[in-house]
């Protein structure tokens, strides 16, 4: 990977997630910066107060090149970005000096609150007039889907985040079917069930406790909340 930052060609496409509140879209963390830009937002070095991004600093707008941790969480809002002008580029995403919303999902919440995902539409559409709104991930990522850094140097290990969702919430499924079922054994077939087969059911449990325990493990794993930093590479 290159030392400093690389002037980037055009728009580099990123994915990363936004606080959604009344008065505009926030980073994740350094909140007291305020919303992002509705046209382009300028990174701003607030330890160094330097030209933003710089290698050896974690300044600069970041986001990942493949949608998966970006998309994961259910209370953020996760979002598209495109990013112009001198970059930082890692393993898994960038840091960049400037960037734009290029499109956002609603969190799932709103669904529920008709009212409260109307003034939500009022106030990106107002503030954020060329970011497109989608009610569903999958149809975001589906017309705005990664760019081929390859041809910038970088191969991005896969991210697997969504898969491990996927299989967490079949866990909790299977599960709750398990619990489900057993309610409509007869109670004297089910306390000979217990009497007989209580090893077997010990072993299940703890198998699924473990899974899910491995399962959550991975998908934090993946969550890195800080910028991807270039000084955490050796050399
Ligand atoms: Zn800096």
């Amino acid at each position: 990977m290159s030392e400093g930052p690389a002037l980037v060609p055009g728009e580099l496409r990123g994915y990363r997630q936004f606080t959604l509140r009344r008065d505009g879209l926030y980073p994740l963390v350094h909140v007291s910066e305020g919303p992002w830009d509705g046209a382009l937002q300028h990174a701003r070095c607030a330890e160094h107060g330097h030209h933003p991004p710089a290698a050896r600093c974690r300044c600069g707008l970041y986001a990942w090149y493949l949608p998966g941790s970006a998309t994961v969480s259910v209370g953020p809002v996760a979002a598209v970005v495109a990013a112009r002008g001198r970059c930082v580029l890692g393993d898994r995403g960038f840091r960049a000096e400037s960037a734009r919303i290029e499109a956002v999902t609603l969190p799932a919440s709103l669904l529920w609150r008709p009212r409260h995902a109307a003034s939500v539409r009022a106030m990106l559409a107002r503030d954020y007039p060329r970011t497109r709104v989608y009610r569903l991930t999958r149809r975001m990522l589906r017309d705005h889907p990664p760019h081929d850094v390859r041809g910038l140097g970088i191969d991005p290990p896969r991210d697997p985040s969504r898969g491990y969702r996927a299989a967490a919430v079949a866990l909790w499924a299977a599960f709750l079917l398990a619990v489900f079922s057993l309610g409509a054994v007869p109670h004297a077939a089910r306390v000979e069930a217990l009497t007989q087969w209580w090893p077997l059911l010990i072993l299940v449990i703890l198998a699924w406790q473990t899974a899910l325990i491995w399962l959550f493990m991975r998908l934090i794993a993946q969550q890195m909340p800080e910028a991807p930093r270039e000084d955490d590479a050796p050399g």
